[in-house]
């Protein structure tokens, strides 16, 4: 008979979450394979990714400009090429990224690999609220950084001053400094990174967290200018 869990179909323990081995002449019961991908996708659900990722597929994403495919053919790549490499998507509001993005967690997610979402904007005020509580603070940073999969939705999200200098804070660069650098000491982590800033954007306001996600995003960078136009806006 088959189990009672949602999401895709599981040939080997029928949707049950769990498989009977045998096991010192017992049959004991054990989790299956396929509850890694649950597990991450009940965070993802939580995380309010859910509704993106059944939007935001690879095969949802339209590619009628060059640069799409090359975009799109980039993310594909790096779902097989990503130790020591993290997936940067810069540029323009309304040009793909979140999408683009979305799709590469849905296949990791897939795979099994455990996956979490960070909307930079909502998180980081919680963590930043936190900061001079060590526990608090842990509790919610230790899971950004132990993950296998992190997606930072809109990095450094902020507003500019009248001069059009941007508003990002100590606390903004402490922050992002503490989660990226222990993720890039630990090259099988994957880290996957949105944001409307250039790469050169964010090395002009911190050089440590700026050549960190130079070096990993170096090889999978995609920079969607403004004069690629809108694409979403064109319908
Ligand atoms: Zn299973």
């Amino acid at each position: 008979m088959d189990g009672k869990l949602t999401g895709p179909h599981c040939e080997h323990c029928h949707d049950k979450g769990y498989i009977a081995v045998v096991q010192d002449g017992c049959i004991v019961h054990r989790d299956c394979e396929c509850m890694a991908g649950r597990r991450s996708m009940q965070r993802i659900e939580k995380s309010g990714l859910k509704s993106l990722l059944d939007r935001y597929t690879f095969d949802a994403y339209e590619t009628p400009e060059p640069w799409q495919q090359n975009a799109k053919e980039l993310a594909m790549r790096f779902l097989d090429d990503h130790e020591r490499k993290w997936f940067v998507a810069s540029g323009v509001p309304g040009s793909g990224k979140t999408h683009i993005c979305t799709a590469i967690c849905g296949a990791f997610m897939e795979r099994g690999m455990e996956t979490r979402y960070m909307l930079w904007r909502s998180d980081s005020t919680r963590l930043k609220a936190v900061i001079n509580d060590p526990d608090e603070y842990g509790a919610l940073i230790d899971p950004l950084k132990a993950v296998k999969v992190l997606y930072i939705d809109d990095f450094w999200k902020a507003g500019r001053d009248e001069k059009g200098k941007l508003k990002i804070t100590a606390a903004d660069v402490n922050l992002a400094f503490d989660l990226l650098n222990d993720r890039y000491n630990d090259p099988k982590k994957v880290t996957i990174i949105s944001t409307e800033l250039l790469i050169p954007d964010i090395l002009d306001v911190d050089v440590a967290v700026g050549s960190r996600i130079y070096e990993r995003g170096k090889e999978y960078c995609l920079r969607i200018r403004g004069d690629e136009k809108n694409w979403r806006l064109r319908a």
